[in-house]
C-alpha cells in the first residue's frame, strides 16, 4: 500500500519509519528541510527506505492514504486549503493524526468533503517510541467505511478505537492531554515539597506508589525532574501549551469552569518564554520548583 505522510516531524518520521520497515510504500513531504542524519538514513536503507518528496503534490499523487501529522491548525489549513493543494484531495482518504480540536477538526473535515476528499480524525496517544514500535492508541472519528479503507495502516501504527463523529477523537485526545499536564503538576509541586522539607524521595515514592493516587507517569518522569534534565524530548513543552490551550477554548464552549487549566496554561507560557519550549514536557516541574535559593 502507497502512503503519503505529511509533517515529518518527531511523530511523522517515527511513523513513516514503522510503516516502511512493515513493507508500505511511503513517500514523505515536510515543508522545510530535513535533518541530514536522518535524512542520510532513512532514505538509503533498503529495502525500509521512505523517499521524500520535494513537493506535497509529489508526495500524495500516487497515494492511497495521506496521513497528515502536522503541529497544529494553522498548519493543516495551510497545507489542506492553500489554493494549489486544494485539487489532491478528490477521491482521497486523508488521516489526520494532528492533535487540533473538536472544532477545528469538523471545520477540515467540511472543508475536505468539499473538495471531494474523506476525511478521518486519528489523533494518537502514544510518543516516538510508541510509533516506531507500532504501540499507539488511536482515537477515531469518522466514518465506519473510511474505518476499514484504513485498517492496515490503524493496525500497523497501534490500537485504533472509534469513539464516533468526527470531533469526539479530537475530544478524547484532549481529554488525555489534559490530564497529561494536571498530572505533571500535581505530582511536580507534590515531589517539590518534599524535596525541600528534606524527606527522602524513595520513601515518599513507596508511600505514593502504596496508594490509591499513584499514576505510572510519575515514575516515568521522576528521574528527568530529579536531575532537572529535560533534554531529548519526545514530546515537547510548547505542544503540551497548545493543548491545553485547545482543552480550555474547548470546554468554555461546554460551560466547563476552566481557571485550573488557565493558570497551567499561564506557567507553561512563561517556561517556553524562558526557553522552555522544545524541552520535554516535564519541563514543567522546574518550571513550578526551580532551583532552590542559596
Ligand atoms: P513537530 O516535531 O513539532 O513537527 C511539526 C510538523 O508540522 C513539522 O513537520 C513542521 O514542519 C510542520 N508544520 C508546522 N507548521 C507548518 C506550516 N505552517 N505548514 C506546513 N507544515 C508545518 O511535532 P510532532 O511532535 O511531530 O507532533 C505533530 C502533531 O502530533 C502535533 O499536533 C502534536 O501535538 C501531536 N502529537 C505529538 C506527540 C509527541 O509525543 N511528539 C504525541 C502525540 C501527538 P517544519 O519542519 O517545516 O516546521
Amino acid at each position: 500500500m502507497n502512503i503519503a505522510i505529511v509533517g515529518l516531524g518527531l511523530m511523522g518520521r517515527a511513523m513513516a519509519q514503522r510503516l516502511a520497515e512493515l513493507g508500505f510504500t511511503v513517500r514523505g513531504y515536510n515543508r522545510s528541510p530535513l535533518p541530514e542524519t536522518w535524512l542520510s538514513r532513512a532514505t538509503a536503507q533498503a529495502p525500509t527506505a521512505i523517499s521524500v518528496a520535494p513537493s506535497l503534490m509529489q508526495a500524495v499523487t500516487p497515494a492511497h492514504i495521506v496521513w497528515v501529522m502536522l503541529a497544529d491548525f494553522a498548519a493543516c489549513e495551510a497545507v489542506f486549503l492553500a489554493p494549489e493543494h486544494q485539487s489532491l484531495w478528490r477521491n482521497r482518504l486523508v488521516i489526520n493524526g494532528s492533535t487540533i480540536s473538536p472544532d477545528q477538526s469538523r471545520a477540515l473535515a467540511q472543508s475536505i468533503h468539499a473538495l471531494g476528499g474523506r476525511y478521518l480524525e486519528a489523533p494518537v496517544l502514544g510518543s516516538t517510541p510508541q510509533a516506531q514500535t507500532g504501540t499507539l492508541q488511536i482515537l477515531l472519528g469518522g466514518a465506519s467505511a473510511d474505518i476499514v479503507q484504513a485498517e492496515m495502516v490503524l493496525g500497523a501504527l497501534g490500537t485504533p478505537t472509534h469513539f464516533g463523529d468526527v470531533g469526539q477523537g479530537a475530544a478524547v485526545k484532549l481529554a488525555m492531554n489534559q490530564l497529561i499536564g494536571s498530572l505533571t503538576a500535581a505530582f511536580s509541586l507534590s515531589l517539590g515539597l518534599v524535596q525541600r522539607e528534606g524527606v527522602a524521595v524513595g520513601q515518599f515514592m513507596e508511600t505514593l506508589r502504596a496508594s490509591a493516587l499513584y499514576a505510572p507517569t510519575f515514575d516515568k518522569k521522576l528521574e528527568k525532574m530529579q536531575a532537572r534534565d529535560f533534554a531529548h524530548a519526545n514530546f515537547p513543552l510548547k505542544h503540551l501549551l497548545k493543548d491545553l490551550r485547545l482543552f480550555a477554548a474547548a470546554a468554555e464552549h461546554r460551560h466547563i469552569n476552566t481557571q485550573i487549566v488557565h493558570a497551567l496554561t499561564d506557567t507553561l507560557a512563561h517556561a517556553c518564554q524562558e526557553g522552555a519550549g522544545d524541552a520535554d514536557y516535564s519541563a514543567l516541574y522546574a518550571a513550578l520548583v526551580p532551583p532552590a535559593a542559596p
